[in-house]
């Protein structure tokens, strides 16, 4: 790393001096990294004045999936809710960051019962009566990301599935709570590993969270079955999802041959997931999108 004078103008894009502004924080990033911890590089660690434009692409995002909460009923194709993303996204001024994404097909993603994630919308699938459904919302406005997903229940679900999304959305809350500056992402992931198992569920294991805000999909992959004190360590200006997929029956998952996106429980047990995108900051976290 490209060493800084004590009186150089801070990297972090402050205007302040090195000395007055993160050198204390960088030598406590040494000192760790020497223990052999995982820290952090620069890239991750966002400036207040990126932190605001992810936190104005946040805000369509939130608007998208209210909307979708607002419109979402039986007898809709997943293809209805993509044109709500994208309608809502575009009128607002941003972009979906699926569409396109590494050949992505549409708006936004819509896993119902079995699928885990990336279920694409189409014409052809309706929402029925009983089905649980995660709809997935990426932004990308003035080239700043964000990310978040919510489970809808529709009609008469049965009370295993709706437990199921139920533990789920705890998780995530009980995560959360682990998240503040010096300490580990195994912290998070833990506490949602073992809410998960103790509802006597399994949690997803290959497919997990990520660093977003300057890139869709950013460093350190964020996992949800690693133990406390574990992983990356969290320090402020650190942005990432919790968005752990938990499974009814079976850990184990397939990709659809077809599609080469959707992946499915190999079991065809339900599957549910939300995500939240959250950062770290002095004193604890952030929830950024929801
Ligand atoms: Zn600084």
């Amino acid at each position: 790393m490209h060493k800084i004078g004590r009186n150089d103008p801070c990297w972090c894009g402050s205007m302040k001096k090195y000395k007055n502004c993160h050198q204390a924080f960088d030598e406590k990033l040494e000192h760790f990294r020497m223990q052999g911890l995982e820290v952090p590089e620069h890239r991750l660690i966002k400036t207040p004045a990126q932190i605001e434009k992810i936190r104005e692409s946040a805000k369509v995002n939130i608007a998208v999936l209210d909307e979708v909460a607002d419109k979402i009923r039986i007898g809709m194709s997943t293809e209805d809710i993509d044109r709500i993303v994208y309608e809502t996204t575009t009128k607002m001024g941003a972009i979906p960051a699926p569409l396109n994404y590494e050949g992505f097909p549409r708006s936004v993603c819509t896993s119902i019962n079995e699928e885990v994630c990336h279920g694409i919308p189409s014409p052809d699938i309706i929402l029925k009566d009983g089905d649980i459904i995660n709809v997935d919302c990426s932004t990308i406005l003035d080239g700043y990301f964000s990310d978040s997903s919510r489970m809808f229940c529709l009609g008469n679900v049965s009370e295993e599935k709706r437990k199921l999304v139920q533990v789920v959305k705890e998780c995530v809350k009980l995560g959360l709570e682990e998240v503040k500056p010096w300490g580990f992402l195994g912290d998070m992931s833990q506490a949602v590993f073992d809410h998960a198992t103790a509802n006597g569920y399994s949690v997803v294991r290959n497919i997990g969270g990520h660093g977003v805000g300057l890139e869709f999909h950013e460093d350190p992959w964020v996992g949800y079955i690693f133990q406390r004190g574990t992983q990356m360590m969290m320090v402020p200006g650190m942005m990432f999802t919790i968005e752990p997929m938990v499974n009814m029956g079976s850990h184990k998952i397939v990709v659809d041959k077809q599609n080469g996106w959707t992946v499915r429980t190999k079991d065809h047990k339900p599957s549910a997931q939300w995500e939240i995108q959250v950062l770290v900051t002095e004193d604890g976290h952030e929830v950024i999108s929801y």
